[in-house]
């Protein structure tokens, strides 16, 4: 598929204003970006739009850096990382704006943008296909700021230009800007990007995602514990069509792309659908990285090996750490209430089952086929009857977690104690 944009070498951009955290719309507009350039052996800016003083905040930007670092989406230049192109803050762009808005007319008040009567501005849009907006409907509009400084439309218009972007993928909500953009550049003889606009992104009922509906900014799935894989799987697929399943890495992604596959109506997100891709990027973690995924709710001083099998018991039974709470208080806080079907099974069970289970847990280290096996001896039981009072018992649950590693978490002794109880 030609990439629009023709046959300049691919440049796209991410270009957040930094006046608050980054949402989950933004993330998905710098992740289609990424695609976008990787896919064509391309280069991905990141440029920070911070010309309105009063909005715009450093603490923003960085916070904004660190949340797309934090997703894997990194950028070939930016503020941090300048080239010839450069710099990457508008900011410290003033004397570039001034160099065209001088072109322009030149006196030092607010500057207007004389839009020429009776012209179509006609475009392709990426997306949305062909575009045809009357000049007679947009009105002059401001360029340059009584204090001199650039306004959005020009120098958002000019560094693309100047920056060599190719293709500026955004949000629907700047397709309307697009033509007194082109009006800009066109006036100052620059060359204009290809420009594509994504559709927004909707909650399930169908208005634009708000914390009504889900936590919208990505710190706060990261502070929850999503893996950002799982986020980037959920956030390529809305609005984006694949025909390809399952959890995909960014370089899969990549070469998956397609602006063809673009929608057009808004997506929804979808948090259960997320969770899904959580629970399976949650499965694949490394074993350092689930250590550090759950190490915030680990008992301080816990031992290494009751904290790998505790890890490994509970890995593939949780989406959030938040699910693993209730499982840190039964293995390794006091003996957890019975629930009444554990409760009907400990009776049923009966003292000799337990008493044999409490001495071979007492000799055996917390060793679950060494105590099943002494059970067994003892009452002939086998199957479900051999290991569900022991369940109920050492976790007052009849389901959850793999018995034997959380057995094997468990403080030495504690085991012990909770079968001795019913003996
Ligand atoms: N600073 C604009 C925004 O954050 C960028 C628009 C664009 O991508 O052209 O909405």
């Amino acid at each position: 598929m030609p990439a629009p944009g023709g046959e300049r070498q691919r440049v796209t951009r991410f270009a957040p204003s930094p006046t608050g955290e980054l949402h989950l719309g933004n993330a998905r507009t710098a992740l289609f970006n990424l695609l976008l350039a990787r896919g064509g052996g391309g280069r991905f800016l990141l440029r920070i739009e911070d010309t309105d003083s009063e909005r715009s905040l450093d603490a923003h930007a960085v916070a904004l850096m660190a949340d797309l670092r934090w997703l894997g989406i990194d950028w070939d230049a930016g503020p941090d990382r300048a080239d010839e192109r450069g710099p990457y803050r508008q900011s410290q762009r003033g004397a570039l704006y001034s160099r065209y808005l001088a072109q322009l007319e030149g006196l030092p008040a607010t500057l207007r943008f004389r839009v020429p009567r009776d012209e179509r501005v006609v475009f392709e849009d990426f997306v949305h296909g062909p575009q045809t907006f009357l000049t007679d409907d947009i009105g002059d509009f401001v360029v340059r700021r009584a204090d001199g400084s650039a306004a959005f439309f020009f120098s958002n218009a000019v560094d693309d230009a100047l920056m060599g972007v190719t293709q500026a993928l955004r949000g629907e909500d700047h397709l309307a800007n697009t033509p007194r953009q082109l009006l800009i550049l066109r006036a100052l003889a620059l060359v204009a990007p290809a420009y594509g606009h994504v559709a927004l992104i909707v909650g399930a009922d169908g208005a634009p995602l708000s914390k009504r509906h889900a936590a919208v900014s990505v710190r706060e799935y990261r502070e929850r514990g999503y893996q950002p894989i799982a986020l980037l799987n959920h956030l390529f697929r809305l609005g984006h069509s694949t025909a390809l399943h399952g959890l995909l890495q960014l370089s899969e992604m990549a070469r998956a792309f397609d602006t063809a596959h673009l929608g057009r109506a808004p997506s929804r997100f979808d948090e259960p659908q997320l969770r899904v891709w959580q629970k399976e990027a949650v499965h694949r973690l490394p074993a350092e990285a689930a250590r550090g995924w759950l190490a915030p709710l680990l008992p301080a001083g816990l031992d290494e090996r009751a904290r790998d099998a505790f890890i490994a018991a509970l890995l593939p039974n949780v989406v959030l750490p938040e699910d693993a709470r209730p499982w840190v208080d039964i293995v390794f806080g006091g003996p957890p209430p019975l629930e009444p079907a554990a409760e009907e099974a400990v009776r049923g069970a009966g003292a000799g089952y337990f008493s044999a289970a409490a001495a071979a847990a007492a000799t055996s280290g917390n060793d679950l086929a060494a105590i099943a096996g002494a059970v067994r001896a003892a009452t002939g039981r086998s199957g479900a009857s051999l290991y569900m009072p022991l369940r109920a018992a050492l976790t007052g649950r009849m389901h959850g977690p793999e018995l034997a590693p959380l057995l094997k978490a468990m403080p030495a002794g504690k085991a012990c104690e909770r079968l001795a109880r019913f003996a």
